[in-house]
């Protein structure tokens, strides 16, 4: 398996991370505009110069067309650095808040300051919109940053650098490429903050490192995330937006439907349409088709290929596809059914384009269940019935839900994405990412000599009756 070597030694991952502390000042007191000015760099850079280089890239990585690249990868990016663009000037104003009548005399407002050093760890399944869109965060609220990209995207991660390179000179903004011992270096050092996407085991052991040096973390983590397609649903619209959705990237997205849970009555409706689209999205010979991509590598082929076999050797029945290549990387869309759950594939992320379905007859079954797994990233709901969707919404847990549709949620830079204990910790896009690497400072103010310092020692009673009157004015 061809992945990205160790390139540089402690030593000098630390030399660039002493190089950035001294200049993190130098940065965060540049005026708004200079934060902009490297946003439109980059927008530049995404959308114009680079654009045919990452659309090669990810065809070289992941045999990709170039209009999922488009939509998935460049639009991400250029979206939110269009959102930060219009909304950075109001995020960083200061902003005044209430002053306690007690305190007569001074005002209150909050100063987001940047945090300072930070380091970026992104996965491999989208590494471009995963690497750039926390940046853009980090550069939004004036932060120095260090970026990891995943090794098993060599192309990809190669471009990322050459892309950097470009526009921030490193005690700005720099590449580190590497593996896993590189992150481990990288993890030692004491970043003001770190945003972390990837698995939730990785994210266990990059909390427990941030945890030795009070980092605060942002962790972007996977799991399942369960599909429930209720009685009412409209299963034409359903069974598109779920092909496109699980299928899309090969399934390789932390917030594909994972499983399905659907009402025992739209079970076989919904197998024949969920056919019907593959087949108008990928054709008779999806192997052949240009619109359905590669696996990374041939050991997550290979893991794909076993959790289909073990459903099997379990009782499962595979409703359609089941062919895997692992030399080819290929893993033809799958649907299965007859599931036992002890199987691995209702175990643990399947991150592959194979789609479990598993029927229902009363809703507190599925409810029941969800809640008996770790929190997903995402829940999908279909139905037409606004009091199922929100007895589904209250009794569970998730990072994000959408209603008759998946995976959209994330495109919206007004939604917080993000998931909730085991699928992720702190959120990000639009604000809440700029939160994510932002320390949110008050800053009180007194102007004129305030009540307090009449309440000060030494204490009398004629104080206490004061203490007591002010009290009432807090
Ligand atoms: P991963 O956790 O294996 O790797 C992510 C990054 O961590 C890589 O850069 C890798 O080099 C580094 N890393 C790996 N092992 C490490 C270790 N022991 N110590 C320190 N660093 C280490 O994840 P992946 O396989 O690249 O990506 C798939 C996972 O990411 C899935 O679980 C998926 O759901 C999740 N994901 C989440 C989101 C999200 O936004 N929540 C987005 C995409 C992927």
């Amino acid at each position: 398996m061809e992945i990205i070597k160790d390139t540089l030694s402690l030593k000098q991952i630390q030399a660039l991370f002493n190089k950035q502390k001294e200049n993190q000042f130098k940065i965060a007191n540049k005026p708004i505009s200079e934060r902009r000015k490297k946003l439109k760099q980059l927008k530049t850079a995404i959308e114009v110069t680079f654009k045919e280089e990452i659309r090669t890239a990810l065809y070289n990585d992941f045999k990709k067309h170039a209009s999922e690249v488009d939509l998935t990868e460049i639009y991400p990016i250029i979206g939110e650095i269009k959102y930060v663009l219009n909304h950075l000037k109001k995020w960083t104003n200061k902003k005044r808040v209430t002053t306690p009548i007690a305190f007569l005399g001074a005002s209150s407002h909050i100063q987001y300051e940047p945090k300072g050093v930070c380091l970026i760890i992104s996965p491999w399944n989208y590494p471009f919109s995963l690497t750039f869109g926390p940046l853009i965060s980090a550069i939004a609220a004036g932060n120095t940053a260090i970026l990891k990209p995943s090794e098993h995207t060599i192309n990809s991660s190669q471009l990322i650098n050459k892309i950097i390179k470009s526009i921030f000179s490193e005690d700005e903004v720099v590449v580190i490429e590497g593996a896993v011992e590189t992150s481990k270096h990288l993890l030692s050092l004491p970043f003001n903050h770190i945003f972390f996407t990837g698995s939730p085991n990785v994210g266990k052991i990059v909390m427990a490192a941030a945890a030795k040096n009070l980092t605060s973390v942002t962790l972007e983590l996977g799991g399942k995330s369960p599909t429930i397609i209720d009685e009412t649903a409209s299963i034409a619209s359903t069974a598109k937006r779920i092909v496109w959705g699980k299928f899309i990237n090969a399934g390789q997205i932390c917030i594909a439907p994972d499983y399905i849970f659907v009402h025992k009555n739209k079970k076989e409706e919904l197998l024949v349409a969920l056919q019907k689209y593959l087949n108008i999205f990928y054709g008779d010979n999806i192997n052949k088709s240009d619109a359905f991509p590669r696996i990374v590598n041939k050991l997550h082929t290979e893991r794909i290929k076993n959790l289909i076999e073990d459903s099997k050797n379990k009782g499962a029945k595979i409703a359609f596809g089941g062919i895997t290549s692992v030399d080819d990387k290929y893993v033809q869309p799958t649907i299965i059914t007859n599931i036992s759950l002890d199987a691995d594939i209702m175990n643990q992320e399947i991150f592959g384009p194979v789609l479990p379905i598993i029927s229902f007859k009363e809703i507190k079954e599925v409810i029941n269940y969800v809640n008996s797994k770790e929190k997903p990233l995402a829940l999908y709901i279909y139905s037409a019935k606004k009091a199922k969707v929100n007895h589904i919404i209250k009794n569970t847990r998730a990072g994000g839900t959408c209603v008759n549709s998946n995976d959209i949620h994330f495109f919206n830079s007004n939604l917080p994405f993000g998931g909730s204990n085991n699928s992720g910790i702190g959120k990000s896009h639009g604000f809440f990412g700029f939160q994510s690497f932002s320390n949110a400072r008050s800053i009180y103010n007194q102007h004129l000599p305030g009540a307090l310092e009449m309440l000060m020692p030494p204490y009398s009673n004629f104080k206490q009756k004061l203490i007591d009157l002010t009290i009432k004015w807090f």
